[in-house]
């Protein structure tokens, strides 16, 4: 599919192409027949000349040789093939030639005045042909032929044609890059303005695109757009206010009705009861962690996240972060083994590098089978920028192809685990990533389906 900008381009070309091709014709036409009109003036002129010749010859009632009679000077169009013919039909001027050409339908037409002109080809070359009968005392007397080469003629058009052929390509060429050169200007800001709208996403709605400076159908255009995002970005802040607050005015309720329910539980002694309190408990306690996670996406989005940049020591936390997931290994009896190159010292908040190992430690357990590996390895990579590199490689059954470029997604989670029994709420792997990126870093995934799933998060070392 062409662009808009080649197809103005090519239109360009075609109407410039067409008109040029319809003038060159039009121009050819014109100068064949103005060509001719000259040659045809010039024979005329010819003729004349030999009338006058004729008349005097007439007039001096000689009958002497034919060849005495024409004494007009027959050197003035030596190129001009001449037969004059007597009414009886007694040649005076041979150029064997033209004989042919005069049958008795047009010598009748001639003796009753009427001429012809036309193109004729002779030994393979064209000549103008004229025909023309010669009128003394108001009778016509003599018939003439002549036949002019066309060279001329065809030489001036053979020019015409070079020139056209030269001047055309030229000036398509010209077309092409001038029609290239404005479309490319008058397009630069709608291209400034696809750009600006690539680059705005839910963490800067505030981006606008710039205006052109004159009001055109592109100005009008991107003022639409901005205004569009002035609702869209109103409407966004009021939704993320709203999450916000509502996980803010949650939490309280949830964190009481939890203190509340294992109060009562130390003085329940039936089982049954006991048992439904439990679940409660569980319940409560995933919804507080939602409005946690919510509660941190709504701080991350409005940039209210500050984080608590110290110098700290991350194989340490790595290790903190596997002891407190241990006991959630052991019930699954999965082993989790730590290999460290050494000591890992980077710029970062302890508090969020540590909601980032836990997600993703928590995953691998959640999503591997009981009685298998998940090894966790930090090493230092010596590429410019340095970079620490924490590898979670789990051995459970990996993510579908189809499914793998969305778990970064909010709320997204697996086909297979919706509705299975492993707990969550889609959030975690969003944290992830968004914490990752505040700290300048990256998080990447690689899978292989039934054999596991690694994750990769690599985050700049302290320069
Ligand atoms: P959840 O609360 O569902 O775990 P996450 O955001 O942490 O949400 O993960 C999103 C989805 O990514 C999960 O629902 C799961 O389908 C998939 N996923 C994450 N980690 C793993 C893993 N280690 N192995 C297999 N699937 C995973």
């Amino acid at each position: 599919m062409l662009s808009i900008k080649e197809k103005i381009l090519l239109s360009n070309l075609i109407v410039f192409g067409l008109m040029l091709l319809i003038f060159a014709f039009i121009t050819y036409q014109n100068i064949k027949k103005s060509e001719i009109e000259k040659l045809d003036a010039n024979l005329q002129v010819y003729a004349s000349k030999i009338q006058t010749e004729l008349e005097d010859t007439f007039d001096s009632e000689e009958s002497g040789d034919t060849a005495d009679f024409i004494g007009f000077n027959y050197n003035i169009f030596p190129k001009t093939k001449t037969r004059i013919i007597e009414r009886s039909g007694k040649v005076i001027l041979q150029d064997s030639t033209l004989a042919t050409l005069l049958n008795k339908n047009s010598l009748n037409k001639a003796l009753l005045g009427q001429g012809t002109k036309r193109i004729i080809t002779l030994n393979q070359k064209h000549y103008r042909y004229l025909l023309i009968p010669i009128e003394i005392d108001d009778h016509i007397k003599y018939i003439v032929q002549l036949a002019a080469s066309m060279n001329v003629v065809e030489v001036t058009l053979k020019h015409f044609i070079i020139l056209f052929l030269i001047s055309i390509p030229m000036a398509m060429l010209l077309t092409a890059l001038a029609s290239f050169l404005i479309t490319r200007k008058a397009f630069r800001p709608m291209s400034q303005m696809v750009k600006t709208a690539q680059q705005i996403s839910a963490l800067n709605l505030n981006e606008r695109v710039v205006l052109p400076k004159t009001r055109n159908e592109v100005w009008y255009l991107g003022e639409a757009l901005n205004n569009m995002m002035d609702r869209i970005e109103k409407a966004f802040r009021s939704q993320r206010q709203f999450i916000a607050n509502a996980s803010h005015e949650i939490r309280t309720p949830l964190t009481i009705i939890y203190s509340e329910l294992e109060y009562a539980k130390r003085y329940i002694k039936d089982q049954a009861p006991k048992e439904s309190i439990d679940t409660s408990l569980i319940e409560i306690d995933y919804l507080t962690q939602m409005a946690d996670e919510l509660l941190l996406l709504a701080k991350i989005d409005a940039s209210q996240l500050v984080l608590d940049m110290k110098p700290m020591r991350f194989d340490e936390l790595v290790v903190d972060c596997i002891k407190l997931i241990e006991s959630l290994a052991i019930k699954k009896n999965i082993e989790i083994k730590l290999y460290i190159e050494k000591a890992v010292e980077l710029q970062g908040d302890k508090q969020q590098l540590k909601t980032v190992i836990l997600n993703l430690l928590d995953n691998a357990v959640k999503y591997s089978p009981s009685h298998s590996k998940i090894s966790v390895s930090l090493s230092v990579s010596n590429l410019q920028p340095k970079t620490a590199r924490l590898t979670i490689k789990d051995s459970g059954s990996g993510i579908s192809e189809t499914e793998l470029p969305h778990i970064f997604n909010r709320f997204y989670r697996a086909r297979v685990v919706r509705g299975g029994k492993a707990s969550g709420n889609g959030l975690g792997l969003a944290i992830t990533k968004q914490l990752v990126e505040l700290h300048k870093g990256k998080i990447s995934v690689t899978n292989k389906i039934g054999k596991g799933t690694s994750f990769v998060v690599e985050l700049p070392l302290n320069s």
